[in-house]
């Protein structure tokens, strides 16, 4: 079975999902704070799924589940994810990001388990020095998310060192789409991404979308980000899993585009795509928010025979039909 911490989360559940058309056997470990137990439904519809609930703070309920069931692989993703939150509670973001992450790989090596997945972030990055950013790109983080997930990178290194765990590290760009048939998609409370935002407004949900600063160091002002599909981002994690058992060795990619785009940019492809015109205001920048984020994703395309296949448009259709039907409360598959 592989393990799946936040299996029932935005991406986490897309890379089950992208497990089960393989016909893994997954073990989905969540506590539900941010994720939802309809997308968990969903999923098992689709393919043998076990669900626990659990929280990695908690090292009985992690003793619980290496106990009950005999795990192969951990895919990690359990996380809180946002930026701003994280300069405004860091404690929060080192405890449940940090720790839970300790508990976790202490508990998989109890259990002689030497295989994890971990979902990072270009937010270990900081303001970049240059671009495309590859992975040998200084790492100085700017907030506290990209602090606890370079932590826990460091951490999984060590403990390669010391104790043979074997990690392949996922530095994720911008995240966007969902399943092509709709069955799961982005669902934040309160939703505080950019294209789910332009959405909400394109389906009249809410009144103004707010653009966080126009004078930023880029050629219209706006924040420049690479959004990947989330699709071609679940299939990263089936390689990197086939690469640990192959390979039997550490490593990290960066899963990007390698194109950026700015936050006007990304909000007229909406309205274009979704043919609908959406009203705009500038306010004020958002703490922790770097100017410009696009990968190099070179090493993951030559290493795991990685490649993103869907484009921009896709996704923000993919977001749009799945945005609708959130709207109607009908989450279940
Ligand atoms: N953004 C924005 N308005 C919103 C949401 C986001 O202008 O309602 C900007 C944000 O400041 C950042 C970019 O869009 O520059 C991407 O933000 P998002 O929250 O989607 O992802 P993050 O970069 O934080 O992972």
């Amino acid at each position: 079975m592989i393990l799946v911490t936040g299996g029932a989360g935005y991406i986490g559940s897309h890379a089950v999902l992208s497990l089960l058309k393989d016909n893994y056997e997954i073990l989905i470990f969540d506590n539900l704070e941010r994720g939802h137990i309809e997308t968990v439904e969903t999923l098992q519809k689709l393919g043998k799924v076990t669900f626990f609930k659990g929280d990695l703070r908690k090292a009985d309920d992690l003793e619980r589940v290496f106990k009950q069931y005999n795990i192969e692989s951990v895919l990690h993703f359990a996380a809180f994810a946002l930026v701003e939150e994280s300069v405004k509670e860091p404690f929060k973001y080192y405890k449940n990001n940090v720790l839970g992450s300790v508990n976790l790989i202490n508990i998989m090596l109890k259990n002689n388990v030497k295989n994890i997945v971990f979902s990072s972030s270009c937010a270990t990055y900081g303001e970049p020095k240059y671009f495309p950013i590859d992975e040998k790109h200084p790492q100085k983080p700017i907030n506290p998310y990209g602090e606890a997930k370079l932590e826990v990178e460091k951490i999984l290194l060590e403990y390669d060192k010391l104790y043979g765990l074997k990690s392949v590290i996922l530095r994720y760009f911008n995240v966007a789409g969902c399943d092509e048939y709709c069955r799961i998609g982005e669902w934040h409370e309160p939703e505080t991404h950019l294209i789910p935002n332009i959405l909400k407004c394109a389906t009249n949900k809410e009144k103004i979308f707010k653009i966080y600063g126009d004078d930023y160091n880029t050629p219209d002002g706006t924040c420049i980000r690479d959004y990947v599909n989330v699709e071609d981002l679940a299939d990263a994690h089936k390689l990197a899993l086939e690469y640990l058992k192959k390979e039997n060795k550490s490593d990290i990619f960066n899963l990007g585009t390698e194109k950026g785009n700015s936050v006007k940019e990304i909000f007229d492809i909406c309205e274009k795509t979704v043919n609908s015109k959406v009203n705009r205001e500038i306010t004020h920048r958002r703490a922790g928010d770097p100017a410009i984020l696009y990968a190099d994703s070179a090493k993951a395309k030559k290493i795991l025979g990685w490649k993103p296949n869907r484009t921009l448009e896709e996704s923000i259709q993919r977001a749009f039909e799945w945005e609708k039907k959130m709207q109607t409360g009908n989450y279940i598959s």
